[in-house]
């Protein structure tokens, strides 16, 4: 039992420092994820649970089709759109190397392959002048386009074809709002009044600033 236990840690320590780029800060990302969990099991309830209700009922009584199967997908895309922005974490930071505009896009767009090419070392480290990549209103946009091409080439109704793209730059938005990148009238309320509800977030916060 020592023994597999003392295995299995050298094992661990071996992943971490030849698999990981060192620039990637765990203890960091793991706090981000409990806090966007929160906001999002808080935001839930009085966002997307209504929204999902009247596509229900749109779907019923003004197109006459069963649209339970797209909102499925739909809450799926939400929930992952929520932690996408941060695999822009694997684009390191330098001053002199800027990636090409399709090799980050193709992380957003397909993160869960190229992050495993990255994480593995087979595929060389994206770079950037300018900071957090996903972490603008831009992405949001560029996210939804996307969706909206993937929701084209699943459905041929227009309904279903919009609830991808809805839900999908929702989820984004949030986390951006979580962040305080997006700093408008709307978000700051709503952020406002989920921090009011949350009193241990919002002390983490204020250490944190
Ligand atoms: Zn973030």
């Amino acid at each position: 039992m020592e023994n597999t236990k003392k295995k299995l840690s050298i094992y661990w320590d071996e992943l971490i420092s030849k698999k990981i780029p060192s620039y990637v800060n765990f203890q960091k990302i793991e706090d981000e994820i409990k806090e966007h969990f929160g906001f999002l099991r808080w935001a839930f309830k009085r966002i997307v649970l209504p929204i999902a209700i009247a596509y229900i009922l749109a779907g019923i009584f003004l197109f006459k089709m069963n649209v339970l199967g797209s909102l499925v997908i739909a809450l799926i895309v939400f929930l992952y759109s929520n932690f996408l922005p941060d695999t822009d974490f694997l684009i390191k930071e330098t001053k002199n190397a800027e990636s090409k505009w399709y090799e980050k896009y193709a992380l957003l767009f397909f993160a869960p392959v190229i992050m495993y090419y990255i994480l593995d070392g087979r595929k060389k480290p994206l770079y950037t002048k300018k900071g957090k990549s996903f972490h603008n209103y831009k992405t949001v946009f560029i996210w939804g386009v996307f969706l909206f091409i993937v929701g084209a080439i699943l459905w041929q109704e227009p309904i279903k074809m919009a609830i991808l793209p809805i839900f999908g730059m929702l989820g984004f938005s949030f986390h951006l709002m979580i962040d305080g990148r997006i700093n408008n009238f709307l978000s700051r309320n709503l952020v406002k009044h989920f921090l009011h509800n949350n009193s241990p977030i919002a002390s983490r916060r204020q250490a944190k600033s």
